[in-house]
Parts: C-alpha cells; sequence; structure tokens
C-alpha cells in the first residue's frame, strides 16, 4: 500500500511538485491541463530531459562521448527535437523510428539502427541516409548487410551487439545481456563473428556495443558488463580488427517505487574510472539511454469516472487503461498515482484502498492495485513516471484514440499531439 506522495516526495523530480494544493509541472497548472485538453493527457517536463540529459553530459565531461537517446522509450516528435536540439543522437529499432528522428531533424550520422530483426527494406534505407552505426545482433545478419550495401555500392559501418553474460537483476520481460536471450551475439562467437564481419566486402567494423537490460538500479552488472567487453576489445584487436568505438547501451533506471539507481554522472564516475584503469578511456563512448532521459518527465493525467466499492476490492475506474499505461499489465510494472488537487475538505481521513483501473474489457487492465487514496468520482489523477514506455507502447485496443501530449517549458504548455479520434483509429480500414 503506497501513501498519497507528499509534496516534496514524488519519485526523483523536481520539476513536477505540489504548489499548495496543485500538482504543477514546471509552471503550470495540470488542473488547468485536464480541463482544457481533456483526459487522458501525457504531460511532459522539457527541464525534467534536459537535466537528466545534463547528469550524463556532466558525467562525460572531457571525454569522447555521444549519448545516443533510445527513442522507442518516447518516440513523440517534440519529445526528440528536444533531445536533437539538445546535440544527441539517437538509437533506432525500426524503419519507422529512423523516418520519425529524421522527421524531427536529426542528424543522420548521429544515428544509429539496433535490433534482432531488421529487414532488407530497413538496411537499405538506413545506408541511403546515411546512419552513423548499424548494431549487429547475430552472424546471420552480417551477410544480408553486406549484401544490401554491396547492391547499393556501398559500406555498411557495423558494430556487433555482443551478449556479455551479465544477470542486470532487473525484471525478466527487460533482462537482455544473459545467456538465453534472443539479443547480442555469444561473448564466445564474438571474435568468429568480428573475423567473419571483417572479411564481408559491403561491411566496415567501427564498433562493438552491449546492452544488458532495463530498469537496472545498481551499478555492478554495468561494471561486469564492461569488463567482458573490454575483454573482446583486446581480443578482437589483437587480431587485426579495429574497435572506434564502445557502446555500453543503456538501461539506467528510474526511481519509480523508492528504487535508487545511481545518478548518471556517478554511475559514469566508476565506470570511466575502470575504463582508464584498463586502458580505454580515450575510446570513443556511446550510450543508448531511453528510460532514464525521460521516464520521470513525464505524467498521465485521468479523470476517475466511478467508484466502485466491493466486498474483496474497491475499484476506482478511471478514464486511462492498459492501452495508454501498458506497462502495469506487460511486466506488472509500479507507477505512483497521486491526486491532482488533494482533497483537504472532507475530513475523512486518508481514504480508502482501492485497485484503479480502466474500461478496457481484461482483468489485466490495471493501473495500480491497493492504493489508498481519498477520492472521488470526477477528480482528476495523475499517474506518475510515465515518460517512458507508455505513449510509445501505446494502442488502439477497445478502439480507444490515443491520448494527447503536452510538453511544458516554463510557463508555456505546447500541445505536441492532438488526441486521436474514433474515425483517426479507423481510417486506413475499408469495407469490402
Ligand atoms: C531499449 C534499448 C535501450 C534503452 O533502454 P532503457 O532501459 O530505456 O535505457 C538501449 N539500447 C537498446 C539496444 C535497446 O533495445
Amino acid at each position: 500500500m503506497n501513501a498519497i506522495a507528499t509534496p516534496q516526495g514524488l519519485p526523483g523530480q523536481p520539476h513536477i511538485a505540489y504548489a499548495g494544493d496543485q500538482l504543477m509541472v514546471e509552471g503550470v497548472r495540470l488542473s488547468d491541463l485536464a480541463r482544457e485538453h481533456g483526459t487522458p493527457l501525457f504531460v511532459y517536463s522539457k527541464a525534467a530531459m534536459l537535466s537528466a540529459l545534463a547528469a550524463y553530459q556532466r558525467g562525460f565531461a572531457g571525454r569522447k562521448a555521444q549519448i545516443c537517446y533510445a527513442m522507442k522509450a518516447n518516440s513523440t516528435l517534440a519529445v526528440l527535437q528536444v533531445f536533437a536540439d539538445a546535440g544527441c543522437g539517437f538509437d533506432t529499432v525500426s524503419g519507422g523510428e529512423l523516418a520519425r528522428v529524421l522527421a524531427a531533424g536529426a542528424d543522420p550520422a548521429k544515428v544509429i539502427f539496433s535490433g534482432v530483426g531488421k529487414t532488407r527494406a530497413e538496411m537499405k534505407q538506413a545506408l541511403q541516409v546515411g546512419i552513423g552505426c548499424f548494431n549487429v545482433e547475430s552472424e546471420a545478419e552480417l551477410d544480408v548487410l553486406s549484401e544490401v550495401a554491396v547492391s547499393l555500392d556501398k559500406q555498411a559501418p557495423v558494430s556487433l551487439r555482443v551478449n556479455p553474460n551479465v544477470d542486470a537483476k532487473t525484471h525478466p520481460y527487460i533482462s537482455t545481456g544473459l545467456k538465453g536471450n534472443k539479443f547480442g551475439i555469444a561473448h564466445e562467437d564474438a571474435l568468429r563473428a568480428y573475423r567473419h564481419a571483417a572479411s564481408l566486402p559491403g561491411l566496415k567494423v567501427v564498433g562493438i556495443d552491449c546492452h544488458i537490460g532495463s530498469q537496472i538500479t545498481e551499478a555492478t552488472p554495468y561494471l561486469d558488463a564492461m569488463d567482458r567487453v573490454l575483454d573482446l576489445v583486446t581480443e578482437i584487436e589483437a587480431a587485426g580488427i579495429a574497435i572506434h568505438h564502445i557502446d555500453f547501451g543503456g538501461g539506467l533506471g528510474i526511481n519509480y517505487n523508492g528504487d535508487t539507481p545511481p545518478e548518471a554522472d556517478a554511475l559514469w564516475a566508476q565506470l570511466l574510472a575502470k575504463l582508464d584503469a584498463r586502458g580505454y578511456g580515450q575510446r570513443q563512448i556511446m550510450i543508448e539511454p531511453g528510460r532514464s532521459l525521460v521516464g520521470n518527465a513525464g505524467v498521465c493525467l485521468t479523470e476517475v469516472l466511478y467508484l466502485k466499492p466491493g466486498e474483496q476490492k474497491n475499484f476506482c475506474i478511471v478514464d486511462a487503461a492498459m492501452n495508454d499505461l501498458p506497462r502495469p499489465a506487460m511486466y506488472q510494472a509500479f507507477h505512483q498515482i497521486v491526486p491532482v488537487t488533494p482533497r483537504t475538505d472532507t475530513g475523512a481521513g486518508a481514504g480508502e484502498v482501492y485497485d484503479i483501473v480502466g474500461p478496457v474489457c481484461e482483468s489485466g487492465d490495471w493501473i495500480g492495485r491497493d492504493r489508498q487514496l481519498q477520492v472521488a468520482a470526477g477528480d482528476t489523477l495523475a499517474v506518475l513516471s510515465a515518460g517512458a514506455y507508455c505513449m510509445s507502447m501505446s494502442s488502439n485496443y477497445n478502439t480507444r484514440g490515443r491520448a494527447a501530449e503536452i510538453l511544458v517549458d516554463g510557463t508555456k504548455a505546447h500541445l505536441i499531439r492532438q488526441r486521436e479520434s474514433a474515425f483517426d483509429t479507423f481510417a486506413l480500414e475499408q469495407l469490402v
């Protein structure tokens, strides 16, 4: 059970806080935004995104480093624009993401392309726009990529994603660096794969990468993965193949519910000390953070539709659902849920304990369980830490139009995505 967050107690986010009885994002009242734009409504703080980025930039001060925002965490154009304007590159995982990030003004030379299942069409698209690097995930993919590049009279810059076989100690669905995951090339096969890559006419080896998981809240898995990757760099370079850059992936966690991940700059102080100690401190470094740049920069506003008391459970039925906020249904993830305008008038104490659920016809459609809230129909709640893997994973299930999105910058609120109408959801369909 989780108490209502205190004004200072919202997870890790000074830009989203109460001022008196009003929850604010920067200088904008969320109650005003809900009234003006309706709910469900995602609201993001630009300052929060930039301050999360600044922690990485501080960590890398004086180093050759490129931060590639892993845009699958939140790929809304205006969010990409914030990071592009701040000098970020991007980690993409589909041709769709590549098209999207270019539309937001990204420099293709700073874009990398990850993922286990790139199609020939996606490879061609990425080669034609001149992306910075393909992060290749299997030996079979090397052959196909080389073929596609040769057919275009180009050489594809490649990095091989190696699987360091370390336990990121996170949820099994978001752990990616263990044997048995579909991702990357096994450590013991890596040298052979690099030799193969170096022999192919359409490829130019430029780097090595790993990505061990997501919502990682300790430094140890990163330190272990770094050791494993550097062992490989030594081996591969001894075989005469130069590794220009080393990419350590993303995965740093955020505070959802009292989680205490290291700050990005503190984590990188530790990692860079190891890199220096092993003699690789001057190497070009790349990283691919997603969640840690946007997760705590966003909230989702939702209106309480009905309170439904029950014998075993009280339900608080809200107008946001698993199609808007898929993380609880997918990974039993936790989001804090707080009132936008806490009730102080009733003297009814801390309220009742509710399961907060959406209108979708699935028992898996819940947003929070066993939450104590003093709440009434018509109130607006804020689902916190909703900046990452919410809108980008949203769907039209139950023919629900996707929510609108607002980017707050100081006292200005920009509508960055209109609410989808029912007509929008079936606009591409036709009757026979
Ligand atoms: C998803 C992903 C990331 C970003 O992960 P976060 O946990 O959001 O930081 C980085 N690299 C790759 C290859 C990914 O698939």
